[in-house]
Parts: structure tokens; C-alpha cells; sequence
């Protein structure tokens, strides 16, 4: 399985990133499951509940869960996973991160450096609290 990311969703997520740098900016990532792929077709960018944090944990304002829901459901598509950054740390997923996760979404992960310098960008499934994440390929089309 990998996830699809169109080129204009991923400047949505990489401004975002930039506009909260230096802490945690997140967002949820609304599309369809093609085969075995993930298309992504809206980046929504969320607020993140624990306000100017670091690096290492996140949670979606619970607002912007409802409105993504609404958004899926008007649109016919459906939460695939979320993105969050990690200001100067690697794209690797944190304890927290881990503990949090859901299975069957996917976490993107962005390393960023500054303004919108993205260093790498991961994604990752999470399918139980107890287990490594498993990488899953990421695609950016244009
Ligand atoms: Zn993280």
C-alpha cells in the first residue's frame, strides 16, 4: 500500500508546516482508497490541541475532526490519515505518536528545517501500540 499525495496538497501541508515552524502544526488528510493505494485529494490543516508544542505529540482539535468528517462525507471521501511535522527531529514517529495512533490511518510525517525547508517526509501505519511502525511508500504527483 502507499499513499498518493497531489503536488498542490502537499504545498497546503509544506506551508503549513512552514507558518507554525518552529513547533507542531498538524492536519488530516481526506481522500480514496484505489486498490491498494491511497489517493489523497484534500490536505486539511488543523489546529493542534496542544497549542505551541516542540515536536513530539499532537492531537487534532476536536472542531477540525468534525469538520473534516462533514467535508468527507459531503464529498464522498473519507479520512485516510493525518500529517504533522517535526521541527528540527527526524521524520520518525515519537513515543507519543505511537501510543496515540490509531490502526488503519496513515501518519505523514515531515522533518522540517525552517521557513519551507522539508528534510524528508515519511508515512507510517501504526496497526497496534505495542509493535514498530511499519514505513509505507509516499508518492508526491504532480
Ligand atoms: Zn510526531
Amino acid at each position: 500500500m502507499a499513499i498518493i499525495i497531489p503536488k498542490n496538497e502537499f504545498e497546503i501541508i509544506k506551508k503549513h508546516a512552514a507558518k507554525i515552524f518552529p513547533y507542531e502544526a498538524c492536519g488530516g488528510l481526506l481522500g480514496k482508497i484505489e486498490g491498494d493505494d491511497k489517493i489523497i485529494v484534500k490536505a486539511y490543516p488543523a489546529e493542534n490541541r496542544f497549542g505551541k508544542i516542540t515536536w513530539d505529540s499532537f492531537e487534532i482539535e476536536p472542531k477540525d475532526m468534525l469538520e473534516m468528517d462533514k467535508i468527507s462525507r459531503k464529498e464522498g471521501l473519507e479520512i485516510l490519515g493525518f500529517y504533522h511535522s517535526h521541527p528540527n527531529h527526524p521524520a520518525i514517529p515519537s513515543n507519543f505518536d505511537i501510543n496515540a495512533s490509531w490502526p488503519y490511518y496513515s501518519y505523514v510525517i515531515l522533518s522540517v528545517k525552517g521557513n519551507e525547508d522539508i528534510t524528508d517526509i515519511k508515512s507510517y501505519l501504526m496497526p497496534d501500540k505495542n509493535s514498530t511502525p511499519v514505513a509505507e511508500e509516499v508518492t508526491i504527483i504532480d
